[in-house]
């Protein structure tokens, strides 16, 4: 559509998004679809963003963007109100009176092909992809290619170390970057990625048999439990650094798809601001010996 055609309305971008991302292929505690929006209203510009938070809605309203297309569900459990003297009120009445409306795909994105891993594993040139984590069978999410996070083959093996310098050089930057848990010159040629907190797919990767899994959120305990018990190597990466780059598969597909104009958030909305690497421990001062 050229901007002298007349634009599609919140309805025709909603029909475009779920007919990538069906509701239905949710998880069942997910809150996924139209959050806010008149049907009918005009969409010359949509702003695609990983978190709704006051910084990014202003940076879409700045950029004169009609709807925002967001990957964390801004309301995912129950509300009785949304006061604007509420966090998330205020956001809700920012929103609405600018008339800027609302649509999250979440799990549902996860879980498509192409779908939110397919970005993360395109930033290592991964080939050979297959999911992580498959649908339950006959769940509406089953079909083929479709699953949470992707497995795929490096173009050419590498360490774990060096590994995780090229993660942290790939990935959108965060103050977090990336860290590894395993033998640093462990090599590295089968990775599983997964976009968000992928604690819960620990098991799913040592299955899988890959050299390396990274993620997000990651924890002491199932961490060192998992290696404990001879998985694979671990990297953990930002939260918002992970899910990022499908923005950019988002915004392509919604120019294709309805010629309208799109611009991606690069705020990072990770909550982490200061990292501070540890002194080189081999030439530490042996304040831990005896
Ligand atoms: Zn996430």
């Amino acid at each position: 559509m050229s901007t002298t055609g007349s634009p599609p309305t919140v309805a025709d971008v909603v029909a475009v998004l779920d007919r990538r991302y069906p509701p239905a292929w949710a998880e069942e505690w997910d809150r996924v679809g139209l959050v806010l929006g008149e049907p009918s209203t005009p969409v010359r510009r949509i702003a695609c963003v990983v978190d709704v938070v006051p910084e990014t809605v202003d940076e879409a309203l700045a950029a004169g963007a009609d709807l925002i297309v967001a990957h964390h569900p801004l309301l995912l459990r129950g509300v009785s109100s949304v006061a604007a003297t509420t966090y998330k009120g205020r956001i809700v009445h920012r929103m609405i009176k600018a008339d800027v409306a609302l649509y999250v795909a979440h799990t549902n994105a996860d879980v498509a092909d192409p779908g939110v891993s397919d970005a993360l594993a395109a930033r290592f040139g991964l080939t050979g992809l297959r999911p992580l984590h498959r649908p339950r069978p006959g769940s509406p999410a089953d079909g083929p290619g479709r699953g949470i996070g992707r497995i795929g083959e490096l173009p050419a093996p590498m360490t774990l170390a060096e590994l995780t310098r090229h993660a942290a050089a790939v990935l959108p930057a965060t103050a977090w970057g990336v860290r590894a848990a395993g033998d640093p010159g462990r090599m590295v040629r089968t990775l599983a990625v997964s976009g968000g907190s992928g604690d819960s797919f620990l098991a799913e990767a040592t299955a899988a048999g890959v050299d390396a899994f990274l993620t997000a959120d990651l924890r002491h305990h199932p961490a060192g439990e998992h290696l404990a018990a001879g998985g694979p190597a671990l990297l953990d990466a930002a939260h918002w650094a992970t899910e990022r780059p499908w923005l950019d598969d988002l915004a392509a597909h919604l120019r294709a798809e309805l010629g309208v104009e799109t611009v991606v958030s690069d705020l990072d909305t990770d909550p982490w601001t200061v990292h501070a690497a540890a002194p080189d421990r081999t030439t530490r001062s042996p304040d831990r010996e005896g």
